[in-house]
């Protein structure tokens, strides 16, 4: 399946990115290595989507971490779409719910945006750019081989900075010692340039309240929802 529309609406030179439901042996093989940390999940999907498409390295980091939400969602159902549930905050009624990928919103990302933003920090100004997936990859293998337990959010923050590659080390410390509203430009930065989809409303019928969901977090579950979804027909199984 070709996915041509793509969050940040960056005019690559491809079409799109064409994916492939994991199979059977690839799903197991998934489970398996169960990853635990979202770093070494982010290295196994990056793999994956990798095997599918090797145009995925020339992505805009955003769109990347769509193509891989993208990628179980076609491996759970052919039709991009599945049932989930959830439960009301206000009346704990369980709330469920069909989505399918017209339901997705993207985060309008502006050319501003895309064209990058001077930020002040530590009393200096840096310049701050989405990443490529290869960009990004280039620092995950500088930061494995001097630490072991890397926060994956930290990483997506240090690969905004345009520098960071240049002088690690200092933009780590930068990063890391940020207090007050530093930490906020932090988070605001990893908001703008890092959530390519918007959370989904769900309604309660009980109470009237609203649940937001975020889609990415629905296909956490791939292998459960799979078999959810794809339920055996009739002729599948021919008893004697
Ligand atoms: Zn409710």
């Amino acid at each position: 399946m070709l996915i041509t529309s793509l969050p940040s609406k960056y005019p690559y030179q491809f079409n799109g990115i064409n994916l492939h439901p994991l199979n059977f042996g690839q799903l197991l093989e998934y489970l398996n290595e169960s990853p635990n940390s979202d770093l070494d999940k982010f290295v196994l999907d990056y793999s994956i989507c990798r095997q599918c498409d090797a145009n995925v390295d020339k992505l805009l980091l955003t769109d990347f971490f769509f193509i891989v939400f993208m990628e179980k969602l076609l491996t759970i159902n052919k039709k991009l779409e599945f049932n989930g549930s959830t439960s009301c905050p206000e009346c704990n009624e369980k709330l469920h719910y069909k989505l399918s990928t017209s339901d997705i919103k993207f985060n309008p990302l502006d050319e501003e945006l895309m064209k990058g933003l001077t930020v002040k920090l530590a009393s200096e100004y840096h310049k701050v750019q989405m990443p490529t997936v290869s960009e990004f990859f280039n620092m995950i293998k500088y930061y494995r081989a001097y630490h072991r337990n890397l926060d994956f959010k930290l990483l997506k923050i240090y690969s905004l900075f345009v520098n960071a590659q240049k002088y690690p080390g200092k933009y780590e410390d930068m990063i890391t010692k940020a207090t007050y509203e530093e930490i906020t430009l932090l988070l605001t930065l990893e908001e703008l340039y890092l959530q390519p989809v918007k959370s989904i409303n769900i309604k309660c019928s009980k109470c009237g309240g609203t649940v937001a969901v975020s889609p990415f977090s629905l296909a956490a579950d791939m292998f459960h929802l799979l078999l959810e979804e794809n339920r055996l027909t009739e002729d599948q199984i021919l008893f004697k």
